[in-house]
């Protein structure tokens, strides 16, 4: 069985196990996934479900668990496929089965992650887009695995229905702009560099909105950032309000954007610090310079006698 068959990233499947096609919207096609098949679960085990932080935070609240409680007993960390960002998947069980799955089928189903439901169609716009703001054209692609049964079914439907039954409109709400950040990091390549501090910042935002809302109320983040009452209250209340925060968070850090807006004395205090720097790079580049001179003059007059 492929292992990574699920994974919503879609650079490490097998290309081979993608049909060579185009889906849009409305195309159809065949596929219908029930306790009857009789490949049922087959697909829960050795697979790498990654975890988004909407992920994470619908399946923790639906188990009634801190965010800790959660990531220790459910999740193992992993580097997100061909990134240096530190993220979590789901721990597989000593047999390599996913810890929800039982006989009876997934345990979690309501709340079951992105990579679960999008399966076996994937969006691919996700695997190609990156640079934000920039819209990469929407289409689908469809994996057919050997040992999956449920392409032999005789449920017809559109790309578009399929999708409205599993529920995936709202992971791509919610995933969005995680994913554009992970790609817009892909698209840079390992040769750029992050600093530790950048990763355990993407890792804590990433996997644990509860230490993420410590982190604003409870560290200088406020003297930093500008964030306006308003946007406060809700994200002291909301989590998804939180965690729509956090991906503007992550791509001001990361990236230098101005989602969150630094407060003003700070800007004022940077330029100030850079200033002084170059006046100190300034005034070493004339000191050089006399000594320089002084030397090819005392050169000069020495030849000279
Ligand atoms: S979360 Fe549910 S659907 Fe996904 S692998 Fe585990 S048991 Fe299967
Ligand atoms: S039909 Fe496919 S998706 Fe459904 S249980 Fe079988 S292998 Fe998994």
């Amino acid at each position: 069985m492929n292992t990574k068959s699920k994974s919503m990233f879609g650079d490490d499947k097998n290309p081979s196990n993608i049909i060579p096609r185009k889906y849009t919207m409305d195309s159809k096609i065949k596929f219908r996934c029930h306790p009857g098949v009789s490949c049922f679960t087959a697909c829960c085990g050795n697979i790498n479900i990654i975890l988004t932080p909407f992920d994470i935070l619908r399946l923790r609240k639906y188990l009634n668990m801190t965010a800790d409680e959660f990531l220790l007993r459910f999740t193992e960390p992993m580097y997100i496929e061909k990134t240096d960002l530190p993220g979590v998947k789901l721990h597989l069980d000593e047999k390599g089965r996913c810890p929800f799955v039982t006989p009876d089928g997934c345990t979690i189903y309501p709340k079951r992650p992105s990579a679960c439901r999008y399966y076996p169609v994937g969006m691919a716009n996700f695997h190609e887009g990156g640079e934000e703001g920039v819209d990469s054209e929407q289409f689908f692609f469809v994996v057919k695995e050997e040992h999956c049964k449920g392409h032999e079914e005789d449920k017809e439907w559109t790309i578009r229905e399929w999708r409205a039954d599993q529920g995936v409109d709202i992971c791509d709400d919610m995933n969005r702009k995680w994913l554009e950040i992970v790609m817009r990091r892909k698209s840079f390549g390992f040769q750029a560099t992050m600093s530790e501090e950048a990763k355990k910042i993407f890792f804590m935002v990433s996997t644990n909105l509860d230490k993420f809302k410590k982190f604003i109320f409870e560290s200088s983040f406020l003297d930093i950032y500008d964030v306006n009452r308003e946007t406060l209250d809700t994200i002291q209340n909301d989590d998804i309000a939180l965690l729509k925060f956090s991906y503007k968070y992550l791509a001001s850090c990361l990236f230098g954007t101005q989602d969150i807006p630094i407060k003003d004395e700070k800007i004022k205090k940077r330029v100030a610090r850079m200033k002084e720097e170059q006046a100190g790079k300034e005034a070493n580049a004339d000191e050089t310079y006399k000594i320089l001179k002084e030397e090819r003059d005392r050169l000069m007059s020495a030849s000279k006698k």
